[in-house]
């Protein structure tokens, strides 16, 4: 008799995502749904009767964590129509798809930086009705009037969650210190795990720019207070060296985007421990099929713009040592923002910043859990730690495109259960 409460994976490369180099021929010992324990054949003890899985020629990987994208169940690049016009019921739909696609893709966390589904079917997640990562979401994002946030071109009683009467509105609409507060207790109230701001004008939105600083240091502060009374914090875009500053300076905790990130940023995010997430891959796929799938010319205009010059300033903060993390701003299903696709993210990490893909991995796993508030119980194979693991073909420290390929991506557990298995098919020896 096996003693099924007790897996032991064998023989394979394990690479901790803490950084330190891969173990070769190693041991992961899972026990319900912890890891029991890890290291070299023989340093690890197994337990009598447990289930040995002998996994020679595998890698294995924390579970991957996408630290920024959105859970909206979009299905093309037009950010204006789809979201308004396509029924609610049917995006949800989309997205239960989407999060399946996460899953066999090795990605079993995703930080949900703003929509008005993540925070809803998070439950079904949980509840084993809807399979998919674990999602830590923020709801509905908090900007100011005028703000990336607000949907400019939308008479402004619409544009706020709380007073439209459409669906495809994402954004708490509020101006002042006060307003702030209020905004920040009702996406509390919604049900956020942490709390989504914009700092600066963006992309894709019409009638700003990313240099634009949005909210002052004040109005960001008070967020930051009613997000910290809650045990949580702030999660901030922010692609001006302005709005960069001040959302550092008034205690946000991570910064998406960073285009113009200067170096009092770069100090100010050291500092302070904050982390950086770029989302490299939304603008290069909008630069590779924008104009086919319908962004609208003044977002197209704007990342054509912005690439080279954020690519060259994340380099710099790179080099001097500030955090980064992986996180993608996909937001659905077709190619260029594919939920799926994700880790694309880390190629670009290694193509663009001259990383290792194992500097990349970490990128992905540790420090990405620090953006989902999850550092001390996932982001890595270690002892006492939820077993998130996924198991891949080939080496990615050798060549991070294995990552790419989801037939690569051969056996995933999501705390201990396993969610996705192509070994048993091929070698009979893990019936799960
Ligand atoms: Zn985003």
């Amino acid at each position: 008799m096996c003693n099924t409460n007790v897996i032991v994976l064998t023989g394979l490369r394990v690479v901790k995502g803490t950084g330190e180099p891969p173990i070769e021929n190693g041991v992961i010992v899972i026990e319900g749904r912890r890891i029991r324990d890890v290291g070299t054949q023989g340093s690890v003890e197994v337990p009598p009767n447990a289930r040995i899985v002998d996994l020679k020629g595998f890698t294995a990987l924390p579970g991957l964590i996408d630290a920024h994208m959105h859970l909206l169940g979009l299905r093309s690049l037009d950010m204006v129509k789809e979201p308004l016009l396509v029924p609610y019921a049917t995006r949800v739909a989309r997205v239960i798809q989407d999060l399946k696609a996460l899953i066999e893709a090795g990605f079993t966390t995703v930080v949900d930086a703003g929509s008005d589904i993540g925070v809803y079917i998070k439950q079904a997640i949980a509840e084993g009705t809807v399979i998919g990562p674990r999602v830590v979401s923020a709801g509905y994002a908090i900007s100011q009037t005028f703000g990336h946030g607000d949907t400019h071109y939308l008479p402004i009683e619409y544009a706020d969650v709380r007073t439209t009467k459409l669906r495809g509105v994402f954004s708490v609409l509020c101006d002042g210190v006060d307003e702030c507060r209020k905004a920040a207790r009702y996406v509390l109230r919604e049900g956020a795990d942490f709390i989504k701001i914009m700092a600066s004008g963006g992309v894709l939105s019409e009638k700003d720019r990313p240099e634009y600083r949005q909210f002052t240091v004040e109005e960001i502060r008070a967020i930051v207070e009613e997000a910290e009374a809650a045990g949580r914090w702030v999660h901030a875009h922010a692609q001006g060296s302005k709005g960069i500053v001040n959302a550092i300076k008034a205690g946000v905790k991570v910064i998406a985007h960073a285009i113009y990130i200067d170096e009092e940023g770069i100090e100010l995010a050291k500092q302070r421990n904050v982390v950086v997430v770029p989302t490299f891959a939304i603008v290069d796929q909008i630069i590779r099929f924008g104009e086919e799938l319908g962004t609208p010319r003044w977002g197209l205009e704007k990342a054509r713009e912005v690439y080279e010059i954020h690519i060259e300033n994340i380099r710099k903060a790179y080099r001097a040592g500030v955090k980064l993390a992986t996180g993608t701003d996909f937001a659905g299903g077709v190619k260029a923002l594919r939920h799926g696709d994700n880790a694309v993210e880390l190629q670009l990490f290694v193509e663009k910043l001259g990383m290792t893909p194992l500097e990349a991995i970490t990128c992905a796993t540790r420090n990405a859990a620090e953006v989902a508030g999850l550092a001390h119980s996932i982001g890595s194979i270690e002892k006492g730690k939820v077993a998130d693991i996924v198991i891949v073909k080939g080496n990615p420290v050798d060549d991070i495109g294995v990552l790419l390929n989801k037939d690569n991506i051969v056996l995933v557990f999501k705390e201990g259960e396993v969610v996705k298995n192509l070994v048993s098919s091929e070698s009979r020896q893990l019936t799960l």
